[in-house]
């Protein structure tokens, strides 16, 4: 069994809808559509919506008793720069472009979020050349300011800090996944 039908997108952007179905899969019989998508965290809604936004009728179908409630709830929010995944792979090409279309996204719609950046530390010298490997990793994958500095430098920023080198990441930032998802669902 899949679970109950959620949600609904119609046809066209305005007539785009959620649709609650209280009752189980006896409510999804009756529907015809042109797309099902299974499962409403963040993969799915996106999915439906932009199906959706191409003139697909599409039906969201989720075991929980509403969207996101999974992992997409459950994460830690950040918008992450791209620095950890090989170069030319699709996780590294996708991870830089979504994190720009995703900034654009909710700087359009009001979605809390903030560009605050983020500080991966060396706590030991013998961790900094893992920091000097996420450096070359995340300049190969087109992460711009990438930048390792002085512990020093590091704990005047944070100074609740330990650390003997910092490698930054300014266009790391956190965004309100419930907000979000939202965005995407209604
Ligand atoms: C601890 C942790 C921290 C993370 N931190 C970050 C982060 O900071 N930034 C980031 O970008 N990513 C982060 N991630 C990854 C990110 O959360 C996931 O990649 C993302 O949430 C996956 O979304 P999803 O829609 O694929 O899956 P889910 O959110 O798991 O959604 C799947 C949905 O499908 C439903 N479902 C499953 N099976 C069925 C079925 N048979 N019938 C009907 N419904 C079904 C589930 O109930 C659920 O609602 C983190 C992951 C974890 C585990």
């Amino acid at each position: 069994m899949l679970g109950r039908a959620i949600g609904s997108f119609g046809k066209a952007l305005g007539d785009r809808r959620w649709k609650a179905f209280g009752a189980g899969l006896e409510g999804i019989s009756k529907e015809k559509v042109d797309v099902v998508v299974i499962g409403a965290g963040v993969v799915g809604l996106a999915v439906a919506r932009e199906m959706a936004l191409k003139g697909r009728d599409v039906l969201v179908v989720e075991s929980a008793s509403t969207f996101g409630t999974g992992t997409s709830s459950r994460n830690s929010e950040v918008i992450h720069a791209g620095i950890y995944y090989p170069p030319n792979s699709l996780k590294a090409r996708f991870c830089v472009k979504g994190r720009e279309l995703l900034y654009r996204y909710c700087a359009d719609r009001q979605i809390p979020h903030q560009q605050i950046g983020k500080l991966i530390v060396a706590t030991s010298v013998s961790e900094v050349p893992k920091l000097s490997i996420l450096l070359r990793c995340g300049t190969d994958n087109g992460v711009k300011g990438l930048r390792m500095m002085e512990g020093s430098e590091a704990i005047r920023m944070e100074p609740k800090l330990h650390c003997v080198k910092a490698l930054l990441s300014p266009c790391s930032g956190i965004v309100d996944s419930h907000s979000f998802m939202l965005s995407l669902a209604v």
